[in-house]
């Protein structure tokens, strides 16, 4: 494919986990100099609103609702690229994680397209923050997993178990609609059904929800009524949390 038609850079850009100011300073910047902007459904009007002088056009998926082809977003990077000097991808959190960097990566690079990576603030690190538990605990973990369970059509399926069970603590993404079949899959690979789990919501924004419970109890989570985006997260660290474990029950605790 010829390369001389080209004239832009695309910025694939980390929006942070929703706090308009957990954007890094470089996220800002190109987003000032933008012309045309894809971004995901869940990023904050404020953060859009910097790119005060592009074109904001809504690419992003949520589970179950509508969704643009991925191979179409590839293609409109392509064709923005050839228009336009600045184009943004925004993506949620930091965008190589869970977030089909990759295809596009592949897609810019086939077609001769530079581009640039933000990284931005992963969710997982932005719970660890809401719920003032280290994920890192010193004496309590070592390691901590990344994980979903969540595999596109035609995908391999996930190890994200074997991850869950290796790592001192598990982070899973995209996992709160399979809440009952990830606890009992951990628990049937010997996981202690007490051992602490957290789910965290919305996190970074005003309406962060925490709900507290232990493995054996994470089937109940639906009863929680999530909307927004959230995380389960696993592991002793999350032990710390106050007046909760090693209670068996303790739903309804939502910290603000
Ligand atoms: N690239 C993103 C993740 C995209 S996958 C990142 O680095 O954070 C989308 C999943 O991320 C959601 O289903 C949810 O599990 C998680 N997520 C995103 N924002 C979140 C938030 N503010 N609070 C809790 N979980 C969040």
């Amino acid at each position: 494919m010829t390369t001389k038609h080209v004239r832009g850079r695309v910025y694939l850009v980390g929006a942070g986990p929703g706090a308009p100011d957990l954007i890094t300073l470089r996220a800002a910047e190109v987003l000032k100099r933008a012309d045309i902007v894809f971004h995901d459904a869940l990023v904050h009007s404020e953060v859009l609103a910097l790119a005060s002088c592009a074109d904001r056009i809504a690419v992003g998926k949520r589970c179950g609702r509508f969704a643009t082809a991925q191979q179409f977003i590839n293609k409109r990077l392509v064709d923005a690229a050839r228009k336009h000097q600045v184009v943004v991808r925004l993506k949620g959190g930091d965008p190589m994680l869970f977030g089909r960097a990759q295809e596009e990566i592949a897609a810019l690079r086939a077609a001769g397209v530079e581009y640039e990576i933000v990284p931005g603030v992963t969710a997982a690190l932005a719970a660890s923050a809401e719920l003032g538990v280290s994920l890192t605990q010193r004496g309590v973990a070592r390691s901590v997993a990344f994980v979903t369970a969540r595999v596109g059509a035609g995908e391999r399926a996930s190890a994200w178990a074997d991850a869950a069970l290796q790592a001192d603590t598990a982070v899973i993404y995209m996992g709160v609609g399979q809440a009952q079949e990830i606890a009992s899959t951990l628990i049937a690979r010997g996981m202690g059904p007490d051992m602490p789990v957290a789910i965290v919501e919305n996190a970074s924004l005003p309406s962060a929800r925490c709900v507290t419970l232990c493995l054996a109890e994470l089937p109940l989570a639906a009863a929680h009524g999530f909307t927004g985006p959230a995380l389960i997260m696993v592991g002793a660290a999350l032990a710390v949390l106050p007046d909760v474990f090693p209670a068996t029950v303790s739903l309804g605790a939502a910290a603000a």
